[in-house]
């Protein structure tokens, strides 16, 4: 049964899993990712930013952010993020960890978004002796609210660290829904709006493990190599996680798979949107919908069977959508949802004028 608790949620894609198969088929092959399918994803990975970057990949999202911080920090550092984001709140201190003690400092900014004002703020700090001093701002593409930043916001980000002397990380756990829903280049959306360094994800988008460390400052990878290694996310049989990203690259199908997702999110928010006693909570510009679902409700719903996050104090429900979500899931899920909410709401407006 399909659900909606998170895109990570489902499986593999038919043509990852083919490419993985492939692979596997080949007999030996050099380790460590000397071997023809890394070769050929990271030239993929170029050729799809435009630009001659350096690739690396890494097992995990955390690994992927963790490792890319810690390369551009110092332990005394601090790194200026979202309050809600990743780096913050759901990495277990793997940023910490990795760059010996940089301090990741939250902004709480709408719409999951950071602004230049925020950068600026914490950057106000910078000469002070006794806090950690800001030297990269990581954001969040498209964010934990499921909103997406435009270029023009990732530039006046971008403009403001660079003012104060600071790295620019951009966590692309679910790039590919952003550029889907704002039918942008890959390069407009990074490296010519001023990112650095980039965590690009394939796993929320189709693939097993396996997520991309893009370094579009080609002088900020110097050692790289070695970090992956101390950090335990060197992967000695590399072809079977870059196999499956040559697939999930080729003929565009990492986008179609995001289009998908982000698709039936619409379908969703659409069937939601209108019905009495729920409320979307923010704009829904990639897979994610965020809905206000008393929790009388969530606990009906769920006892349909149904499965999702309460992500946001008891009543801010996040309802994710996948590369494989089935629209008539979809369509099945939202009606339990506004069955449930029109039959609580119901029952306790009754209930109050019975009472008065
Ligand atoms: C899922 C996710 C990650 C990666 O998480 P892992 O579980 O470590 O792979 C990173 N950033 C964001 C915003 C995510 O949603």
């Amino acid at each position: 049964m399909q659900q909606f608790a998170s895109d990570n949620n489902a499986g593999m894609c038919p043509q990852a899993v083919a490419a993985l198969i492939e692979a596997n088929g080949a007999g030996h092959v050099m380790g460590y990712g000397d071997d023809r399918w890394t070769a050929q994803a990271c030239k993929q990975i170029r050729a799809l930013f435009e630009t001659d970057c350096d690739v690396y990949f890494v097992f995990s999202g955390t690994g992927a952010n963790a490792l890319a911080l810690a390369h551009l920090t110092r332990s005394y550092h601090a790194v200026i993020a979202h309050a809600s984001s990743h780096v913050a709140e759901d990495e277990t201190g793997a940023p910490e960890f990795f760059s010996g003690g940089a301090k990741v400092l939250g902004c709480d900014t709408p719409l999951g978004k950071l602004t230049p004002e925020a950068v600026e703020e914490h950057c106000g700090i910078m000469g002070r002796i006794h806090t950690s001093r800001p030297k990269a701002v990581s954001l969040t593409q498209s964010t934990e609210m499921g909103t997406v930043y435009r270029a023009a916001e990732i530039e006046a980000v971008a403009a403001a660290a660079r003012a104060h002397g600071l790295k620019v990380h951009m966590d692309g756990a679910r790039f590919a829904n952003a550029i889907a829903t704002l039918n942008a280049k890959p390069a407009d959306l990074t490296w010519r709006a001023g990112i650095d360094v980039m965590s690009f994800g394939g796993v929320k988008n189709g693939l097993g493990a396996g997520e991309a460390v893009v370094f579009f400052d080609r002088t900020l990878s110097d050692e790289f190599a070695w970090r992956i290694k101390q950090g335990g996310q060197l992967n000695s049989k590399m072809r079977l996680v870059t196999a499956p990203w040559t697939a999930l690259l080729n003929d565009d199908l990492w986008l179609r798979n995001a289009r998908h997702a982000n698709a039936m999110a619409q379908r969703l928010a659409t069937a939601l949107a209108d019905a009495p006693g729920l409320r979307l909570m923010y704009p829904v510009e990639a897979n994610a919908v965020f809905v206000e679902m008393a929790p009388e409700v969530q606990t009906a719903v769920r006892a349909k069977g149904w499965a999702f996050y309460t992500f946001l104090g008891t009543t801010g429900c996040r309802l994710m959508c996948a590369w494989d979500s089935h629209p008539e899931t979809v369509d099945r899920f939202a009606a339990d949802v506004v069955a449930a909410t029109s039959r609580l709401l119901n029952f306790s407006t009754a209930d109050r004028l019975r009472r008065i």
